[in-house]
C-alpha cells in the first residue's frame, strides 16, 4: 500500500491549499472551536460520544506552549457550555514535553484540574518513540498526585507494549485505562513490527492483556480483523452493551466512559461501520481533530505515513467505500 501512497505524498507540495483544504474538510473539523462544535452537534447520536483534539504538535520553544493552554482552556469551556459528550486528546510534545519537561508537567496539571473539576478524561495522544516514556511517566506523576483522569495511548505496533501493559496496570492499578491502536509513526524493524500481520496480531495481543488486567480499554482502530476480535474477546470476558463490567480488577464505571470498554474512530473514517457498532449498543468515540494549523499537521502525517495518502485518495476517488 505504501508503495503506491508514497508517489501521492510526493505530488502533494504541488496541490494547491484550497483542494487539499477542500480534501480534509473530511478528516478535520475546522479551524476554531465554533467550527468543531458545529461538527460534533451534527454527528451527536446514540453511543456516540468525542475526543477533541487541537492540532499542531512538537513546539520549538516553550512561548509556544501558550497558544495549546489557551486553547485548550476555550475547548474546556467549549465542552461545558455546549454540553457536549466529550473528553480532549493533547499530544504532549505541544506542551513542551521534547524542551523542558517539569514545565510540561505544570501545564498538565492545570488543564487536568480543569477537566477534573468537569469530569472530563483526558487523554494524552502518544507520538514516536522519543517520548514513550516519558509520555508514560507523566501518567505516572498525575496519578500520584490524585489526577487519575488522564490515560495514555499504546502503539501495539511497538515490541515494548506488552510489558508497559502490565507496568502501567500494577502502577495505576483500578484508574488503569489505555487507548490501543497500531501507532502512525513507522519505527525502525529493531523496536518495532513493521508487518501488517504482526502489527494485527500485537495490537489483539495488547487488547487480551488490558482486559485480563482490569483496565479501561479504548479500542483504536478501522481494521475489520481487530474489532472483529475485539467483540469476541469482550464476549469471553462477560463484556458488551448494557452489561455491567464483571471483571473484578475492574474500575468503577466513570462518567462519559462506556463499560470497561469502548470502540473510537477517526473523523471522517469508516462512520458505517462505527454507527453499526453503536447500534448495537457499544459505546463509540470520535476522534475530532481542528484548529488553525490543520495544512501543516496534514502535510506531516501524510509524508511520514504514505499509507494514510492512499487511504484519503480512495475515500475521495471511492466515497461509497468509507463514509464519514
Ligand atoms: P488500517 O488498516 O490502516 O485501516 C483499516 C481501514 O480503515 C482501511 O482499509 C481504510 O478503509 C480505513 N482507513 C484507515 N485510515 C483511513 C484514513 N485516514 N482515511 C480513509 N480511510 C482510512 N496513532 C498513534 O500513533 N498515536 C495516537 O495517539 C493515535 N490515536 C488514534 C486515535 C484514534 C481514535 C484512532 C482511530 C487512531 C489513532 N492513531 C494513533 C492512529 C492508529 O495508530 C493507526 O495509524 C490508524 O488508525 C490506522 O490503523 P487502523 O487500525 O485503523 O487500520
Amino acid at each position: 500500500m505504501s508503495i503506491l501512497g508514497r508517489p501521492i505524498v510526493a505530488l502533494l507540495p504541488f496541490v494547491p491549499r484550497f483542494i487539499v483544504r477542500w480534501i480534509s474538510k473530511r478528516y478535520v473539523a475546522g479551524e476554531n472551536i465554533d467550527q468543531a462544535m458545529s461538527v460534533i452537534k451534527k454527528l451527536r447520536s446514540n453511543n456516540t460520544c468525542f475526543t477533541i483534539d487541537v492540532l499542531g504538535e512538537e513546539i520549538k520553544n516553550m512561548s509556544e506552549a501558550s497558544y495549546f493552554m489557551n486553547e485548550y482552556n476555550a475547548l474546556l469551556d467549549a465542552i461545558i457550555d455546549n454540553d457536549i459528550d466529550a473528553n480532549i486528546s493533547i499530544k504532549p510534545t505541544a506542551l513542551g514535553l521534547l524542551i523542558d519537561g517539569a514545565e510540561t508537567s505544570k501545564n498538565l496539571t492545570k488543564i487536568l484540574l480543569k477537566a477534573s473539576k468537569n469530569n472530563i478524561f483526558v487523554r494524552l495522544d502518544m507520538e514516536d518513540n522519543r517520548v514513550t516514556q516519558s509520555t508514560i511517566d507523566l501518567v505516572y506523576e498525575m496519578h500520584k498526585k490524585g489526577l487519575n483522569n488522564v490515560g495514555t495511548v499504546l502503539q501495539g505496533r511497538l515490541f515494548r507494549t506488552e510489558n508497559d501493559i502490565e507496568k502501567i496496570c500494577s502502577m495505576t492499578l483500578k484508574n488503569s485505562d489505555f487507548r490501543i491502536c497500531k501507532g502512525i509513526y513507522l519505527e525502525s524493524n529493531d523496536i518495532a513490527y513493521t508487518n501488517h500481520k504482526e502489527i494485527v496480531d500485537s495490537v489483539i495481543k495488547c487488547i487480551d492483556l488490558m482486559l485480563e488486567n482490569g483496565a479501561y480499554t479504548a479500542i483504536a482502530s478501522h481494521d475489520d480483523d481487530i474489532i472483529a476480535y475485539s467483540l469476541d474477546s469482550l464476549k469471553k470476558h462477560g463484556m458488551g452493551p448494557e452489561l455491567i463490567d464483571p471483571r473484578k480488577n475492574a474500575g468503577i464505571k466513570l462518567p462519559g466512559k462506556g463499560n470497561g470498554y469502548e470502540f473510537q474512530f477517526l473523523l471522517g473514517v469508516r462512520g458505517d461501520e462505527r454507527r453499526k457498532l453503536a447500534k448495537e449498543g457499544h459505546l463509540t468515540r470520535v476522534y475530532v481533530p481542528y484548529g488553525s494549523r490543520w495544512y501543516e499537521y496534514s502535510m506531516r502525517r501524510l509524508r511520514e505515513n504514505p499509507e494514510i495518502a492512499m487511504h484519503v485518495t480512495k475515500a475521495f476517488l471511492l466515497p461509497w467505500t468509507n463514509r464519514r
